[in-house]
């Protein structure tokens, strides 16, 4: 069990990147993460040429400059990164504000994608090719599954995750009060019907059919995007949802886990995720506001009251690996000759631009 690092010192704002500064303080204090930039697994390996950046031995530079006297180091510049931010995120500016939510699905799947193999990661089923330790922690997989209403018949498809991104207006207008709020939302039953039947690959007709996600491989770092901001037509107005949403200190996903459709309630493993830092936002619109962040240290009930955008939990590994055990290969059955419909991928959705200054 690693324990959760203590806090390190802050970050110094470089000019509007307090987008980027949050988002990296709590990457920073993200458990695994930290002690692998904390032991430099990275740089011993790393093969990039002088002068060029590197997003992994920049974060393990920041990772000893601002953990090397605990909470009182003094507040760091990370400029290298600040200077490489087109790098890191296509079409970011140095100097312009930008979106948290958009610059964090950027490092983790820079992370993901880059990051070394490493021999004793758990491979989940029906995942193939080059699979990292970063993917094992960052990486979860949502279960899509549509249901033919005439026949049953069932298709199920694994979309994989690099967070979760939550609506927080129900379709009548009504803001979620809460995180359970906007997951119960996300993982709501929907039906296509009319002109968006689905053609059943058993029946081979176009029929009514029900569709739902739920969370059929839950990862062990796990981020939450709260969709804060609304968007207007076509150039017109965006606004910000600013209502409280609340959300807990140990959030419990199994009921919005796929295993649990097949074990029942009581046969489910529990999936106790734990906060541990929290990006807020402060502004009404768009195109102002701060962000800043909590990392575990202050006092809970005042970061449960904070104006959360993102939400950083870690499932505990003996929860997780109990979980593991129940993840479903996604191909179908030798058995069947059932072609596994391919619904559109929900997440990872395009990066959007709330916060850009036009
Ligand atoms: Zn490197
Ligand atoms: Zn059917």
């Amino acid at each position: 069990m690693v324990a959760q690092p203590e806090a390190g010192g802050g970050l110094a704002n470089l000019g509007n990147t307090c987008f980027m500064n949050s988002v990296l303080q709590c990457l920073v204090h993200t458990q695994l993460l930290h002690r692998y930039l904390e032991k430099r697994q990275h740089s011993a390996k790393c093969r990039r040429r002088q002068g060029e950046f590197c997003l992994f031995c920049a974060l393990e530079d920041l990772v000893q400059r601002t953990f090397a006297q605990g909470p009182r180091s003094p507040a760091f510049a990370p400029r290298a990164i600040a200077n490489a931010l087109p790098a890191i995120a296509k079409g970011f500016r140095l100097g312009r504000q930008e979106d948290a939510h958009e610059f964090l699905r950027y490092v983790l799947e820079k992370l993901t994608k880059e990051g070394s193999a490493v021999v004793e990661a758990a491979r989940p089923p029906g995942v193939t090719g080059k699979y990292t330790a970063l993917q094992s922690w960052f990486s979860g997989a949502l279960r899509s599954q549509i249901q033919c209403c005439h026949c049953g018949h069932e298709s199920n498809t694994q979309d994989p995750f690099l967070d979760l991104s939550l609506e927080l207006r129900a379709v009548g207008g009504r803001v979620a009060p809460d995180l359970d709020g906007a997951m119960t939302q996300f993982c709501q039953e929907e039906f296509l019907d009319g002109a968006n039947k689905y053609k059943c690959e058993a029946c081979g007709k176009l029929r009514r059919a029900r569709k739902q996600f739920l969370v059929e491989r839950p990862p062990r770092h796990l981020s939450v995007h709260l969709k804060r901001f609304s968007f207007g037509e076509a150039g017109g107005g965006s606004g910000k949802i600013s209502a409280h949403v609340a959300f807990p200190a140990t959030w419990q996903l199994a009921r919005y886990s796929a295993a649990r459709t097949r074990l029942g309630v009581e046969q489910t493993p529990p999936l106790p995720y734990q906060l541990y830092a929290v990006v807020c936002h402060d502004g009404g619109s768009t195109h102002s506001g701060h962000y800043y962040c909590y990392v575990k240290l202050v006092r809970e009930a005042d970061v449960l009251r904070a104006p959360a955008y993102l939400l950083f939990y870690l499932l505990p590994q003996q929860h997780h690996e109990a979980a593991i055990a129940h993840w479903r290969d996604p191909r179908p059955a030798a058995a069947s000759s059932a072609r596994t419909y391919r619904a559109r991928p929900r997440l990872p959705s395009a990066p959007r631009r709330p916060w850009a200054v036009r």
